[in-house]
């Protein structure tokens, strides 16, 4: 096998540089290009002291205004931001678990969904402390999938994968009050403790957006990689003997090597090309690549079946 090798920030900036320019030849729109339209940004919102959860507002901290109407200051309204933006994105990637619990539900023997990694269902269910001996594999793909959308609503206990944690973890967790409970009860307690005239002390702000954070990073999201990999197959490295730096500059349009060509041709004609034109080829190729990427991807479906 070669040698492993990191991708460094600057090979990441450096790419993402070359598939911006590659992007703007096409005239493709990107964020990079939209947050400068949104400078200068608004101080207020910069700095988390804006607040408009409740009617009484929009309020923001000032000197001569440091407390909103109901009374909570700048380190309770940046708190309240702070959690509320947890809670989002807690909710956001656990209910893409959720969906995936539900779909390892339906699983059936020659149905749309099987499962494809018996293997890994096996080790989390003992991992679980289910009983696997002697049960068919879709029965106990459903068994997992029930209780695993439990972990969203039980009323009591923390999540199950902190046994996962290195020894004395959870029990650091637990002792520290951000221990994971059920995550749709983490979610609902953050949007309780944000809402005007409930919680405006930072620390429980701050504590509460861990143990939100973390009943997805080790609950939803966690749920939501295993059982894909029970669905969908473990995903396993494959070597390749593909250059790409060396594809890149194949001389062909939208690539850099495409460029490379035009650069040439400038050279010996000593005189620019017609942006436009360059851009209409740059598009062509582009297209042409995606068409080719969609015929590669539709073979390689059809080899899985
Ligand atoms: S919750 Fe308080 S700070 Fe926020 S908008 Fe209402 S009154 Fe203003």
């Amino acid at each position: 096998m070669s040698e492993f090798k990191l991708t460094t920030v600057e090979e990441f900036e450096a790419a993402t540089e070359r598939l911006l320019e590659t992007g703007a030849k096409v005239g493709a729109d990107a964020w990079q290009f939209r947050v400068k339209n949104q400078t200068p940004h608004c101080k207020f919102g910069e700095q988390g002291i804006c607040c408009r959860i409740c009617a009484m507002g929009p309020c923001r901290i000032t000197p001569k205004a440091p407390r909103g109407v109901c009374g909570c200051d700048a380190h309770g309204i940046v708190g309240r931001n702070f959690l509320k933006f947890t809670a989002g994105g807690a909710a956001t990637h656990s209910d893409h678990g959720r969906e995936i619990c539900h779909t390892l539900y339906c699983a059936k023997e020659g149905g749309n969904y099987q499962v494809k990694d018996p293997e890994k269902l096996l080790r989390i269910a003992k991992e679980w402390g289910v009983e696997t001996e002697g049960k068919d594999i879709y029965d106990l793909a459903h068994e997992m999938a029930e209780l695993g959308l439990m972990e969203y609503g039980k009323p009591f206990g923390y999540q199950r994968f902190l046994d996962r944690m290195p020894a004395g973890q959870k029990e650091k967790l637990i002792e520290n009050e951000i221990a994971p409970r059920a995550i749709d009860r983490e979610v609902a307690s953050s949007l309780h403790m944000t809402h005007m005239g409930c919680s405006s002390l930072p620390e429980a702000l701050v504590r509460q957006s861990l143990r939100s954070g973390l009943s997805d990073g080790w609950g939803g999201s966690m749920m939501g990689t295993e059982f894909s990999d029970v669905l969908f197959g473990t995903p396993k490295p494959i070597e390749t003997e593909a250059n790409l730096g060396v594809m890149n500059l194949l001389p062909l349009p939208a690539l850099d090597g495409g460029r490379l060509v035009f650069l040439i041709i400038e050279a010996i004609r000593k005189k620019p090309i017609n942006r436009e034109i360059e851009g209409r080829i740059h598009f062509a190729g582009l297209m042409a690549l995606m068409v080719l990427m969609v015929v590669v991807m539709y073979n390689d479906i059809l080899k899985i079946f």
